[in-house]
């Protein structure tokens, strides 16, 4: 397949899985046409890469459905300039979308394998702001908060209190809060130190959260 065919695949799966479903931020959509997801998988799937469901990368883990990078990024309503803390890096591919979006990412994956594979790829496509770490996410990262804006792409029992506090008054928090079989997308907006708004959107399913404020192994 050349770079022309992913670049036609990647922009039917824009029209038809992203803009289809309401995503309506473009600058989502523009890092969505942009950034190759393929590469961030291996290349016996990369036929599979625009496709609408998750893709396993290893180590019983996965890259999310598109649509659900493309959500999860369009509620933390980036406008350019923030610094962006995201716990589980996975293949790195919402990592790069999120580089696209805001000005400083920094971005956790407990397992090492997995975080030194994403940061591979993301030097290879030349992303310099991006500082990725291997460790448990669930207690943040304090030596750069407060954030902006916190993503966390594993499911969480309870929303970890460490990322609350790590986040700025006005930033949100978006999280797969629930069971292990399914969660709900939960937008945490804090409007003051021990206050904030939720929003719900919906059902959906990740892997795990494992760590000090998570699932235990
Ligand atoms: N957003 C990723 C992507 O685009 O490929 C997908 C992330 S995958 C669904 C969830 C990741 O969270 C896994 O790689 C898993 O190892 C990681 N993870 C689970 N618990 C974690 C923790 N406490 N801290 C950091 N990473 C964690």
């Amino acid at each position: 397949m050349s770079i022309n065919d992913f670049k036609f695949k990647r922009d039917k799966m824009v029209e038809t899985q992203i803009i289809a479903r309401g995503i309506k931020d473009e600058r989502v959509i523009a890092a969505m046409r942009k950034v190759p997801r393929h590469l961030f998988l291996d290349e016996a799937l990369w036929p599979q890469a625009y496709e609408d469901y998750p893709l396993p990368i290893g180590e019983r883990q996965t890259i999310s459905q598109p649509y659900i990078v493309a959500l999860m990024t369009e509620k933390l309503n980036l406008k350019g300039n923030e610094s962006v803390l995201e716990i589980g890096t996975g293949s790195g591919y919402q990592t790069a979308i999120l580089a696209e979006l805001a000005e400083k990412v920094y971005s956790i994956e407990r397992i090492a394998s997995i975080a030194k594979r994403a940061r591979k790829v993301l030097d290879d496509l030349k992303y310099t702001n991006i500082v990725i770490k291997i460790g448990d996410g669930t207690v943040g990262w304090s030596e750069y908060a407060p954030y902006d804006g916190i993503i966390v792409t594993a499911a969480s029992p309870y929303v970890p209190k460490p990322l609350m506090d790590q986040l700025k008054i006005g930033g949100r928090l978006v999280i797969p809060v629930g069971g292990e079989c399914s969660q709900d997308l939960i937008v945490y907006k804090k409007t003051g130190e021990n206050e904030y708004e939720e929003e719900n959107y919906g059902g959906c399913r990740f892997v795990k959260l494992i760590g000090a404020y998570g699932w235990k192994e």
